[in-house]
Protein backbone atom coordinates (compact mmCIF):
# COMPACT_ATOMS: atom_id res chain seq x y z
CA UNK A 1 0.00 0.00 0.00
CA UNK A 2 1.20 3.61 -0.35
CA UNK A 3 1.26 6.04 1.93
CA UNK A 4 2.64 9.26 0.42
CA UNK A 5 4.38 10.67 3.77
CA UNK A 6 3.75 14.36 3.25
CA UNK A 7 0.96 15.98 1.69
CA UNK A 8 0.20 15.02 -1.03
CA UNK A 9 0.97 16.68 -4.23
CA UNK A 10 -2.06 16.63 -7.11
CA UNK A 11 -2.01 18.83 -9.91
CA UNK A 12 -5.26 19.91 -11.69
CA UNK A 13 -5.79 21.28 -15.08
CA UNK A 14 -8.47 21.16 -17.85
CA UNK A 15 -8.83 20.87 -21.60
CA UNK A 16 -12.41 21.20 -22.33
CA UNK A 17 -14.02 21.24 -25.98
CA UNK A 18 -16.67 19.50 -27.73
CA UNK A 19 -15.13 19.38 -31.82
CA UNK A 20 -17.67 18.89 -34.55
CA UNK A 21 -15.83 18.24 -37.29
CA UNK A 22 -19.23 19.43 -39.84
CA UNK A 23 -18.36 22.85 -38.63
CA UNK A 24 -15.63 23.57 -41.60
CA UNK A 25 -14.11 26.45 -39.22
CA UNK A 26 -10.79 24.77 -37.46
CA UNK A 27 -11.24 26.27 -33.57
CA UNK A 28 -8.20 27.99 -33.02
CA UNK A 29 -6.82 29.41 -29.67
CA UNK A 30 -8.71 32.59 -29.97
CA UNK A 31 -11.76 30.74 -29.56
CA UNK A 32 -10.40 29.70 -25.69
CA UNK A 33 -10.31 31.09 -23.07
CA UNK A 34 -6.52 29.77 -21.02
CA UNK A 35 -5.85 30.26 -17.50
CA UNK A 36 -2.37 29.68 -15.70
CA UNK A 37 -1.51 28.76 -12.31
CA UNK A 38 -3.66 30.73 -9.62
CA UNK A 39 -6.22 31.82 -12.43
CA UNK A 40 -7.06 28.26 -12.98
CA UNK A 41 -9.17 28.46 -9.50
CA UNK A 42 -11.62 30.75 -11.06
CA UNK A 43 -13.87 27.81 -12.20
CA UNK A 44 -16.43 27.38 -9.77
CA UNK A 45 -19.23 25.81 -11.69
CA UNK A 46 -17.50 23.54 -14.20
CA UNK A 47 -15.74 19.78 -13.00
CA UNK A 48 -12.45 21.11 -12.59
CA UNK A 49 -14.37 23.54 -10.06
CA UNK A 50 -16.08 20.74 -8.25
CA UNK A 51 -12.37 18.94 -8.46
CA UNK A 52 -10.48 21.80 -6.82
CA UNK A 53 -13.64 22.17 -3.76
CA UNK A 54 -12.55 18.38 -3.10
CA UNK A 55 -9.32 18.79 -2.99
CA UNK A 56 -9.28 22.23 -0.62
CA UNK A 57 -11.32 20.12 2.16
CA UNK A 58 -8.66 17.16 1.40
CA UNK A 59 -6.20 19.59 2.71
CA UNK A 60 -3.58 18.27 0.21
CA UNK A 61 -1.22 20.65 -1.97
CA UNK A 62 -2.95 22.13 -4.94
CA UNK A 63 -0.65 22.79 -8.18
CA UNK A 64 -2.40 24.26 -10.91
CA UNK A 65 -1.72 23.36 -14.05
CA UNK A 66 -3.58 25.66 -17.33
CA UNK A 67 -6.96 25.37 -18.16
CA UNK A 68 -8.03 25.62 -21.82
CA UNK A 69 -12.07 25.75 -21.85
CA UNK A 70 -14.24 27.04 -24.94
CA UNK A 71 -17.62 26.78 -26.65
CA UNK A 72 -18.17 23.62 -29.07
CA UNK A 73 -16.70 24.40 -32.68
CA UNK A 74 -15.18 22.57 -35.26
CA UNK A 75 -11.91 20.45 -35.28
CA UNK A 76 -9.45 21.94 -32.79
CA UNK A 77 -6.42 23.27 -34.39
CA UNK A 78 -3.89 20.30 -34.46
CA UNK A 79 -0.65 23.13 -34.08
CA UNK A 80 -2.71 24.50 -30.89
CA UNK A 81 -3.56 21.23 -29.58
CA UNK A 82 -0.20 19.86 -29.81
CA UNK A 83 0.93 23.26 -27.92
CA UNK A 84 -1.27 22.70 -25.44
CA UNK A 85 -0.19 18.59 -25.04
CA UNK A 86 3.75 20.25 -24.56
CA UNK A 87 2.76 22.69 -22.00
CA UNK A 88 0.70 20.81 -19.87
CA UNK A 89 3.67 17.89 -19.82
CA UNK A 90 6.23 20.74 -18.94
CA UNK A 91 3.99 21.91 -16.52
CA UNK A 92 4.09 18.44 -14.90
CA UNK A 93 7.49 17.70 -14.99
CA UNK A 94 8.22 20.81 -13.33
CA UNK A 95 5.55 20.35 -10.11
CA UNK A 96 6.27 16.38 -9.93
CA UNK A 97 2.93 16.16 -8.68
CA UNK A 98 1.91 12.46 -6.87
CA UNK A 99 -1.23 12.72 -8.80
CA UNK A 100 -3.20 14.58 -11.77
CA UNK A 101 -6.91 15.25 -11.99
CA UNK A 102 -8.02 16.52 -15.12
CA UNK A 103 -11.70 18.10 -16.53
CA UNK A 104 -11.61 16.76 -19.90
CA UNK A 105 -14.63 16.68 -22.06
CA UNK A 106 -14.04 13.65 -24.22
CA UNK A 107 -15.20 14.69 -27.03
CA UNK A 108 -12.75 16.91 -28.67
CA UNK A 109 -10.88 16.07 -31.96
CA UNK A 110 -8.15 17.95 -33.50
CA UNK A 111 -7.96 18.51 -37.26
CA UNK A 112 -5.40 15.68 -37.20
CA UNK A 113 -7.06 13.13 -34.63
CA UNK A 114 -10.32 12.05 -34.08
CA UNK A 115 -9.79 11.19 -30.20
CA UNK A 116 -7.63 13.71 -29.00
CA UNK A 117 -8.09 12.91 -25.05
CA UNK A 118 -7.15 9.63 -25.40
CA UNK A 119 -4.12 10.73 -27.23
CA UNK A 120 -2.89 13.26 -24.38
CA UNK A 121 -3.82 10.74 -21.87
CA UNK A 122 -1.72 8.30 -23.90
CA UNK A 123 1.17 11.08 -23.82
CA UNK A 124 0.42 11.70 -20.11
CA UNK A 125 1.05 8.55 -19.07
CA UNK A 126 4.45 8.07 -21.26
CA UNK A 127 5.82 11.46 -19.65
CA UNK A 128 5.15 10.50 -15.99
CA UNK A 129 4.52 6.92 -16.14
CA UNK A 130 3.28 4.85 -14.25
CA UNK A 131 3.45 6.18 -10.45
CA UNK A 132 1.36 9.13 -11.11
CA UNK A 133 -2.11 8.55 -10.32
CA UNK A 134 -4.46 10.09 -13.19
CA UNK A 135 -7.92 10.90 -12.73
CA UNK A 136 -10.29 12.33 -15.06
CA UNK A 137 -13.74 13.47 -15.03
CA UNK A 138 -15.93 13.64 -18.44
CA UNK A 139 -19.05 15.01 -19.77
CA UNK A 140 -21.45 12.32 -20.57
CA UNK A 141 -21.29 13.26 -24.59
CA UNK A 142 -17.98 11.86 -24.61
CA UNK A 143 -16.60 9.74 -27.03
CA UNK A 144 -15.19 7.19 -24.55
CA UNK A 145 -12.44 5.46 -26.35
CA UNK A 146 -9.88 2.41 -24.52
CA UNK A 147 -7.26 4.88 -24.64
CA UNK A 148 -8.67 6.89 -22.03
CA UNK A 149 -9.40 4.01 -19.97
CA UNK A 150 -5.99 2.12 -20.48
CA UNK A 151 -4.34 5.72 -19.39
CA UNK A 152 -6.19 6.89 -16.34
CA UNK A 153 -6.88 5.13 -13.30
CA UNK A 154 -10.39 6.83 -12.45
CA UNK A 155 -12.38 8.04 -15.05
CA UNK A 156 -15.98 8.85 -14.41
CA UNK A 157 -18.37 10.72 -16.31
CA UNK A 158 -21.55 13.57 -14.90
CA UNK A 159 -24.15 11.57 -14.71
CA UNK A 160 -27.22 13.98 -15.64
CA UNK A 161 -28.47 16.01 -18.96
CA UNK A 162 -28.84 18.59 -19.01
CA UNK A 163 -25.06 18.55 -16.92
CA UNK A 164 -26.39 19.96 -13.53
CA UNK A 165 -23.68 17.25 -11.85
CA UNK A 166 -20.67 18.64 -13.17
CA UNK A 167 -19.36 20.17 -10.07
CA UNK A 168 -20.35 17.10 -8.66
CA UNK A 169 -18.70 14.72 -10.97
CA UNK A 170 -15.56 16.55 -10.27
CA UNK A 171 -15.65 16.25 -6.66
CA UNK A 172 -16.41 12.09 -7.29
CA UNK A 173 -13.05 12.46 -9.64
CA UNK A 174 -10.83 13.64 -7.07
CA UNK A 175 -12.31 11.48 -3.99
CA UNK A 176 -11.94 8.46 -5.88
CA UNK A 177 -8.08 9.50 -7.25
CA UNK A 178 -7.16 10.27 -3.66
CA UNK A 179 -8.48 6.79 -2.74
CA UNK A 180 -6.55 5.31 -5.85
CA UNK A 181 -3.42 7.32 -3.88
CA UNK A 182 -3.40 6.52 -0.55
CA UNK A 183 -4.22 2.59 -2.05
CA UNK A 184 -7.83 2.27 -0.22
CA UNK A 185 -9.52 1.76 -4.00
CA UNK A 186 -7.97 -0.65 -6.44
CA UNK A 187 -10.14 0.41 -9.32
CA UNK A 188 -10.81 -2.58 -11.97
CA UNK A 189 -13.31 -0.59 -15.35
CA UNK A 190 -15.40 -3.02 -17.20
CA UNK A 191 -16.88 -1.21 -20.12
CA UNK A 192 -19.61 -2.14 -22.55
CA UNK A 193 -20.40 -0.81 -26.28
CA UNK A 194 -23.19 -0.19 -28.13
CA UNK A 195 -22.90 0.53 -31.68
CA UNK A 196 -25.60 3.29 -31.80
CA UNK A 197 -26.33 7.10 -31.07
CA UNK A 198 -29.26 8.32 -29.55
CA UNK A 199 -30.57 10.49 -32.18
CA UNK A 200 -33.37 12.02 -29.99
CA UNK A 201 -34.84 11.84 -26.12
CA UNK A 202 -31.01 12.54 -24.51
CA UNK A 203 -32.39 14.10 -20.89
CA UNK A 204 -31.19 11.98 -18.31
CA UNK A 205 -34.53 12.66 -16.08
CA UNK A 206 -36.76 11.22 -18.41
CA UNK A 207 -37.62 9.26 -21.03
CA UNK A 208 -35.64 5.49 -21.80
CA UNK A 209 -32.26 7.13 -21.02
CA UNK A 210 -34.48 8.39 -17.75
CA UNK A 211 -35.80 4.73 -17.26
CA UNK A 212 -31.69 3.09 -17.49
CA UNK A 213 -30.09 5.89 -15.44
CA UNK A 214 -32.91 4.83 -12.75
CA UNK A 215 -31.95 1.29 -13.42
CA UNK A 216 -27.91 1.67 -13.38
CA UNK A 217 -28.14 3.34 -9.46
CA UNK A 218 -30.34 0.69 -8.50
CA UNK A 219 -27.84 -1.65 -9.54
CA UNK A 220 -25.14 0.43 -8.02
CA UNK A 221 -26.86 0.11 -4.54
CA UNK A 222 -27.32 -3.63 -5.00
CA UNK A 223 -23.96 -5.05 -5.89
CA UNK A 224 -21.38 -4.64 -3.23
CA UNK A 225 -18.20 -3.69 -5.15
CA UNK A 226 -19.65 -0.96 -7.39
CA UNK A 227 -17.89 1.92 -6.88
CA UNK A 228 -19.61 4.02 -9.88
CA UNK A 229 -21.58 3.34 -12.81
CA UNK A 230 -20.69 6.04 -15.81
CA UNK A 231 -23.01 6.01 -19.21
CA UNK A 232 -21.62 7.62 -22.44
CA UNK A 233 -24.32 8.93 -24.94
CA UNK A 234 -21.35 9.78 -27.69
CA UNK A 235 -21.55 12.59 -29.35
CA UNK A 236 -23.40 12.52 -32.53
CA UNK A 237 -20.60 14.22 -34.85
CA UNK A 238 -17.80 12.57 -33.92
CA UNK A 239 -16.28 10.64 -36.76
CA UNK A 240 -14.43 7.10 -34.81
CA UNK A 241 -13.83 3.67 -35.32
CA UNK A 242 -15.99 2.35 -32.42
CA UNK A 243 -18.45 5.20 -31.79
CA UNK A 244 -21.29 3.92 -29.55
CA UNK A 245 -23.13 4.61 -26.17
CA UNK A 246 -20.60 2.83 -23.34
CA UNK A 247 -21.38 2.35 -19.97
CA UNK A 248 -18.33 1.64 -17.55
CA UNK A 249 -18.80 0.05 -14.22
CA UNK A 250 -15.96 1.11 -11.81
CA UNK A 251 -15.02 -1.59 -8.91
CA UNK A 252 -13.04 -2.03 -5.84
CA UNK A 253 -10.78 -4.76 -7.07
CA UNK A 254 -12.33 -7.84 -9.49
CA UNK A 255 -16.01 -7.94 -8.89
CA UNK A 256 -17.72 -10.72 -11.29
CA UNK A 257 -20.77 -9.38 -11.56
CA UNK A 258 -19.96 -6.12 -13.44
CA UNK A 259 -19.63 -7.45 -16.76
CA UNK A 260 -23.24 -8.72 -16.44
CA UNK A 261 -24.01 -4.89 -15.13
CA UNK A 262 -22.23 -3.53 -18.08
CA UNK A 263 -24.19 -5.67 -20.53
CA UNK A 264 -27.02 -5.26 -18.92
CA UNK A 265 -27.60 -1.47 -19.16
CA UNK A 266 -25.56 -1.44 -22.48
CA UNK A 267 -28.41 -3.93 -24.06
CA UNK A 268 -31.29 -2.38 -22.37
CA UNK A 269 -30.18 1.02 -25.13
CA UNK A 270 -30.16 -1.43 -27.53
CA UNK A 271 -33.57 -2.81 -27.15
CA UNK A 272 -35.30 0.81 -26.49
CA UNK A 273 -33.51 2.32 -29.50
CA UNK A 274 -36.59 3.11 -31.36
CA UNK A 275 -37.56 5.44 -28.72
CA UNK A 276 -34.43 7.51 -28.19
CA UNK A 277 -36.58 10.36 -30.60
CA UNK A 278 -37.03 13.75 -29.94
CA UNK A 279 -40.38 15.97 -29.79
CA UNK A 280 -39.56 18.90 -31.68
CA UNK A 281 -41.83 22.19 -32.95
CA UNK A 282 -41.60 22.50 -36.66
CA UNK A 283 -40.79 26.41 -37.62
CA UNK A 284 -44.41 27.85 -37.79
CA UNK A 285 -46.09 25.80 -35.15
CA UNK A 286 -43.24 27.37 -32.57
CA UNK A 287 -44.28 30.79 -33.86
CA UNK A 288 -47.52 30.24 -33.91
CA UNK A 289 -47.04 29.22 -29.57
CA UNK A 290 -45.50 32.48 -29.59
CA UNK A 291 -47.71 34.33 -30.83
CA UNK A 292 -51.12 32.84 -29.47
CA UNK A 293 -50.24 32.08 -25.83
CA UNK A 294 -48.78 35.36 -25.00
CA UNK A 295 -49.20 34.24 -21.27
CA UNK A 296 -46.17 32.43 -21.48
CA UNK A 297 -43.86 35.05 -22.90
CA UNK A 298 -40.63 35.65 -23.30
CA UNK A 299 -40.27 32.00 -24.47
CA UNK A 300 -37.13 30.80 -24.93
CA UNK A 301 -36.52 28.94 -28.87
CA UNK A 302 -33.64 26.67 -29.19
CA UNK A 303 -32.13 26.38 -32.19
CA UNK A 304 -31.45 23.08 -32.64
CA UNK A 305 -29.55 22.65 -36.05
CA UNK A 306 -27.39 25.54 -35.20
CA UNK A 307 -26.52 24.66 -32.05
CA UNK A 308 -23.30 26.07 -31.19
CA UNK A 309 -23.49 23.82 -27.78
CA UNK A 310 -23.16 21.06 -30.61
CA UNK A 311 -20.50 22.61 -32.22
CA UNK A 312 -22.22 24.80 -34.90
CA UNK A 313 -21.24 27.43 -36.39
CA UNK A 314 -23.92 29.54 -34.80
CA UNK A 315 -24.42 31.64 -37.78
CA UNK A 316 -28.10 30.47 -39.33
CA UNK A 317 -30.55 33.33 -40.24
CA UNK A 318 -33.43 30.56 -40.78
CA UNK A 319 -35.29 31.74 -37.29
CA UNK A 320 -34.24 35.34 -37.94
CA UNK A 321 -35.62 35.11 -41.67
CA UNK A 322 -39.10 34.17 -40.28
CA UNK A 323 -39.86 36.60 -37.61
CA UNK A 324 -38.70 39.62 -40.32
CA UNK A 325 -41.10 38.18 -42.86
CA UNK A 326 -44.25 36.56 -41.15
CA UNK A 327 -44.51 37.64 -37.54
CA UNK A 328 -44.04 41.26 -38.11
CA UNK A 329 -45.69 41.71 -33.97
CA UNK A 330 -43.30 39.65 -32.17
CA UNK A 331 -40.24 41.26 -30.74
CA UNK A 332 -36.98 38.92 -31.14
CA UNK A 333 -33.22 38.89 -29.62
CA UNK A 334 -31.16 36.73 -31.03
CA UNK A 335 -27.40 35.80 -31.96
CA UNK A 336 -25.68 35.24 -35.00
CA UNK A 337 -22.11 34.35 -35.36
CA UNK A 338 -20.35 36.77 -37.86
CA UNK A 339 -17.25 38.74 -37.55
CA UNK A 340 -17.40 40.80 -40.95
CA UNK A 341 -20.54 42.30 -39.90
CA UNK A 342 -19.52 43.01 -36.31
CA UNK A 343 -16.54 45.00 -37.81
CA UNK A 344 -19.04 46.74 -40.66
CA UNK A 345 -20.91 48.14 -37.47
CA UNK A 346 -18.41 48.85 -35.69
CA UNK A 347 -16.80 51.16 -38.40
CA UNK A 348 -20.26 52.97 -38.90
CA UNK A 349 -20.74 53.25 -34.88
CA UNK A 350 -23.21 53.15 -32.31
CA UNK A 351 -25.96 55.25 -32.91
CA UNK A 352 -26.06 54.41 -37.53
CA UNK A 353 -28.07 53.15 -39.34
CA UNK A 354 -26.45 50.28 -40.94
CA UNK A 355 -27.58 47.55 -43.87
CA UNK A 356 -25.78 44.07 -43.80
CA UNK A 357 -25.75 40.96 -44.77
CA UNK A 358 -25.77 38.98 -41.75
CA UNK A 359 -24.80 35.15 -41.03
CA UNK A 360 -25.14 32.06 -43.08
CA UNK A 361 -20.90 32.38 -44.43
CA UNK A 362 -19.89 29.48 -42.54
CA UNK A 363 -22.64 26.46 -41.99
CA UNK A 364 -22.71 24.34 -45.26
CA UNK A 365 -26.17 25.26 -47.41
CA UNK A 366 -27.45 28.14 -44.98
CA UNK A 367 -27.60 31.24 -46.26
CA UNK A 368 -27.16 35.25 -44.72
CA UNK A 369 -30.40 37.53 -44.77
CA UNK A 370 -30.11 41.05 -45.61
CA UNK A 371 -30.90 43.82 -42.34
CA UNK A 372 -31.42 47.35 -41.72
CA UNK A 373 -31.10 48.51 -38.49
CA UNK A 374 -29.63 50.82 -35.94
CA UNK A 375 -26.32 49.58 -33.83
CA UNK A 376 -27.67 50.09 -30.32
CA UNK A 377 -24.76 48.48 -28.72
CA UNK A 378 -20.74 47.45 -29.00
CA UNK A 379 -18.27 45.77 -27.14
CA UNK A 380 -15.29 43.74 -26.92
CA UNK A 381 -18.02 40.78 -26.01
CA UNK A 382 -16.39 39.54 -22.63
CA UNK A 383 -18.98 38.57 -20.18
CA UNK A 384 -19.66 36.45 -17.18
CA UNK A 385 -21.49 33.19 -17.64
CA UNK A 386 -24.83 33.55 -14.88
CA UNK A 387 -25.02 29.59 -14.54
CA UNK A 388 -26.22 27.51 -13.42
CA UNK A 389 -24.11 25.18 -15.94
CA UNK A 390 -20.94 27.05 -15.87
CA UNK A 391 -21.85 30.16 -13.72
CA UNK A 392 -19.26 32.43 -12.40
CA UNK A 393 -17.07 31.55 -15.66
CA UNK A 394 -15.30 34.32 -17.79
CA UNK A 395 -16.33 33.60 -21.52
CA UNK A 396 -16.29 35.74 -24.64
CA UNK A 397 -18.42 36.27 -28.01
CA UNK A 398 -15.48 38.37 -29.19
CA UNK A 399 -16.22 41.69 -30.65
CA UNK A 400 -19.48 41.95 -30.53
CA UNK A 401 -22.63 44.60 -31.89
CA UNK A 402 -26.15 44.82 -31.17
CA UNK A 403 -28.15 46.02 -34.41
CA UNK A 404 -31.73 46.89 -33.83
CA UNK A 405 -34.16 46.11 -36.19
CA UNK A 406 -38.01 47.50 -37.34
CA UNK A 407 -37.65 48.59 -33.57
CA UNK A 408 -38.24 44.89 -32.50
CA UNK A 409 -35.24 42.41 -33.00
CA UNK A 410 -32.34 42.74 -31.60
CA UNK A 411 -29.41 40.89 -33.77
CA UNK A 412 -26.40 40.28 -31.83
CA UNK A 413 -23.52 40.17 -33.91
CA UNK A 414 -20.75 37.81 -32.44
CA UNK A 415 -17.44 37.45 -34.16
CA UNK A 416 -16.84 33.86 -31.92
CA UNK A 417 -19.32 31.51 -31.36
CA UNK A 418 -21.08 31.85 -27.65
CA UNK A 419 -22.24 30.07 -24.91
CA UNK A 420 -25.51 30.86 -25.97
CA UNK A 421 -27.61 29.07 -23.62
CA UNK A 422 -26.87 31.60 -20.94
CA UNK A 423 -28.70 34.38 -20.43
CA UNK A 424 -25.71 36.36 -19.57
CA UNK A 425 -25.14 36.79 -23.28
CA UNK A 426 -27.89 38.90 -23.97
CA UNK A 427 -28.19 40.89 -20.93
CA UNK A 428 -24.38 41.74 -21.20
CA UNK A 429 -24.91 43.31 -24.67
CA UNK A 430 -27.75 45.45 -23.00
CA UNK A 431 -30.43 43.25 -23.76
CA UNK A 432 -33.56 43.11 -21.72
CA UNK A 433 -35.21 39.81 -21.94
CA UNK A 434 -38.29 40.61 -20.50
CA UNK A 435 -38.85 42.95 -23.63
CA UNK A 436 -39.50 40.72 -25.96
CA UNK A 437 -41.75 37.93 -26.65
CA UNK A 438 -38.80 35.55 -27.81
CA UNK A 439 -35.22 34.69 -27.62
CA UNK A 440 -33.43 31.98 -30.02
CA UNK A 441 -30.30 29.71 -28.51
CA UNK A 442 -28.13 27.54 -29.66
CA UNK A 443 -28.88 24.70 -27.33
CA UNK A 444 -30.59 22.01 -27.33
CA UNK A 445 -30.73 20.81 -23.32
CA UNK A 446 -28.48 23.76 -20.98
CA UNK A 447 -30.92 26.74 -22.10
CA UNK A 448 -33.40 24.99 -20.08
CA UNK A 449 -31.31 25.13 -17.05
CA UNK A 450 -29.91 28.51 -17.30
CA UNK A 451 -32.98 29.71 -18.67
CA UNK A 452 -35.28 28.62 -15.98
CA UNK A 453 -37.58 30.67 -14.50
CA UNK A 454 -36.34 33.39 -17.24
CA UNK A 455 -38.22 32.00 -20.28
CA UNK A 456 -40.62 29.37 -21.81
CA UNK A 457 -38.37 26.98 -23.50
CA UNK A 458 -39.60 25.70 -27.04
CA UNK A 459 -37.18 23.06 -29.21
CA UNK A 460 -37.27 23.51 -32.85
CA UNK A 461 -36.38 21.56 -36.10
CA UNK A 462 -34.31 23.71 -37.78
CA UNK A 463 -31.49 23.04 -40.49
CA UNK A 464 -27.56 23.01 -39.93
CA UNK A 465 -24.86 20.60 -38.40
CA UNK A 466 -26.07 20.78 -35.46
CA UNK A 467 -29.03 18.02 -35.25
CA UNK A 468 -28.70 14.66 -36.25
CA UNK A 469 -30.97 13.76 -38.92
CA UNK A 470 -30.22 9.99 -40.67
CA UNK A 471 -28.55 10.35 -43.84
CA UNK A 472 -27.62 13.81 -44.23
CA UNK A 473 -24.15 13.62 -42.50
CA UNK A 474 -21.34 12.06 -43.82
CA UNK A 475 -19.09 9.36 -41.68
CA UNK A 476 -16.11 7.90 -42.93
CA UNK A 477 -14.87 5.30 -39.83
CA UNK A 478 -18.13 5.60 -37.92
CA UNK A 479 -20.61 2.25 -38.10
CA UNK A 480 -23.80 2.92 -35.77
CA UNK A 481 -27.26 2.38 -35.54
CA UNK A 482 -29.58 4.17 -36.91
CA UNK A 483 -26.93 5.41 -39.58
CA UNK A 484 -26.24 1.85 -40.43
CA UNK A 485 -27.77 -1.75 -40.69
CA UNK A 486 -26.55 -3.16 -37.58
CA UNK A 487 -27.25 -6.63 -36.58
CA UNK A 488 -26.35 -7.06 -32.70
CA UNK A 489 -25.53 -10.36 -31.45
CA UNK A 490 -23.84 -9.78 -28.71
CA UNK A 491 -21.96 -7.29 -26.48
CA UNK A 492 -18.45 -7.60 -25.82
CA UNK A 493 -16.76 -6.27 -22.31
CA UNK A 494 -13.54 -4.96 -21.81
CA UNK A 495 -11.46 -4.70 -18.34
CA UNK A 496 -9.31 -2.34 -17.60
CA UNK A 497 -6.98 -1.40 -14.62
CA UNK A 498 -6.47 -3.80 -11.40
CA UNK A 499 -2.99 -1.84 -10.74
CA UNK A 500 -2.08 -0.54 -7.45
CA UNK A 501 -0.15 2.63 -7.28
CA UNK A 502 3.08 1.76 -5.49
CA UNK A 503 6.79 3.30 -5.14
ZN1 LIG B 1 -22.48 17.20 -22.85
Amino acid sequence: MNVPSQRPRIAVGRLYHESNRLNPQPATADQFEIQRGEAVFECAGSTLGGIIRYLRQANVEILPLISVSGPPSGLVDHEFYQAIRKELVERIEASRPDAIILDLHGAAASTEIADLEGDLLAYLRRHVGPFVAIGIGLDLHAHLTDSMLENTDICIACKENPHSDVVECGMRAAELTLQVLRGDLRPVVISARVPMILPGAGETASGPLGEIHDRARELAAGTSGIVDISIYNVFRYADDYNIGQVVTVMTDGIVSLASQVAKDLAWAFWDNRERFVDDLFEIQDAFEIVRSQPANRPYVMADMGDRILAGAPGDSTVLLAEVLDHFAELRAALTITDAVSVKHAQDAGLGATVTLDVGGQISPGLSSRRITGKVIHLSDGAYTLAGPFHGGEASSLGAAAVVLVEERVFVLLTSKPGFSHDPAVFTSQGIDLKSVDFVVVKSGYHFAMNFKGIATPLLVSTPGVGYYRKGIFRYDKSRFWPEHDIDLKAIETKAFGGRSISR
